[in-house]
């Protein structure tokens, strides 16, 4: 299956890929995690990528398409695979679409999970990742284990300030990309409110990927 997650920045699509994945058996490729280990690494697209993510806003597609494009080639991604943060804008589905067709492939479904924005604001503010796991916990609504709290994260992208800049970002630039897809019929949309294992249910009903 191959397919693609579209929702605002704290939407839960970092949770939901990690659950569907076990079921699906494709890779989860999300940009966001590709650009912050290119930060880590310092490579050359780190650096060139570092300050537009540190500021909530969009690295250039140059940068990203390119990247996103060369990782869905690769073996592990024959039988399909599930993008995470790609395409957040309308040249990155061009891309994509073009990249696809060049391959004969085409995809089965694109997912939006949509939460309003002020519930969004508190997901993000809240929102620690442990380095060693790659858990995602929340400190109000997902507390970590007392284990854990010391070595946790939080993005330097995650404070008020970027998360409202991405959340703007979002609506201008990425919610412009679902009617691209709509034109195809492969547009599924599911409520994103209420906890993460309710959110999965709805996405496999939706996905038909509940059997
Ligand atoms: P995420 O983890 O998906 O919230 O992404 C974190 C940050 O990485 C974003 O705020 C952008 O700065 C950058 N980023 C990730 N994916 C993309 C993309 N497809 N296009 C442009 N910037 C991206």
């Amino acid at each position: 299956m191959r397919m693609i997650l579209i929702g605002p920045p704290g939407a839960g699509k970092g949770t939901q890929a990690k659950q569907l994945k076990e079921n699906l058996n494709i890779p989860h490729i999300s940009t966001g995690d590709m650009l912050r280990a290119a930060v880590a690494a310092e490579s050359e697209l780190g650096k060139q990528a570092k300050d537009f993510m540190e500021r909530g806003a969009l690295v250039p597609d140059e940068l990203v398409i390119g990247a996103a494009i060369a990782r869905i080639q690769q073996n592990d991604c024959k039988s399909g695979f599930m993008l995470d943060g790609f395409p957040r804008t309308l040249p990155q589905a061009e891309a994509l679409d073009k990249a696809l067709k060049a391959a004969s492939l085409s995809l089965d479904v694109v997912l939006v999970i949509d939460v309003p924005d002020d519930l969004i604001v508190s997901r993000i503010i809240g929102r620690r990742q442990d380095p060693v796991t790659g858990e995602i916990y929340h400190l109000e609504f997902n507390p970590p284990p007392a284990e854990v709290v010391d070595r946790l994260v939080h993005r330097p992208d995650d404070t008020e300030e970027a998360c409202r800049k991405r959340l703007s970002k979002y609506h201008a630039e990425t919610a412009p990309v679902i009617p691209f897809y709509e034109e195809n019929g492969l547009v599924k949309r599911v409520d994103g409110v209420g906890e993460p294992i309710k959110v999965t249910k709805r996405i496999r009903r939706a996905t038909n990927t509940d059997n």
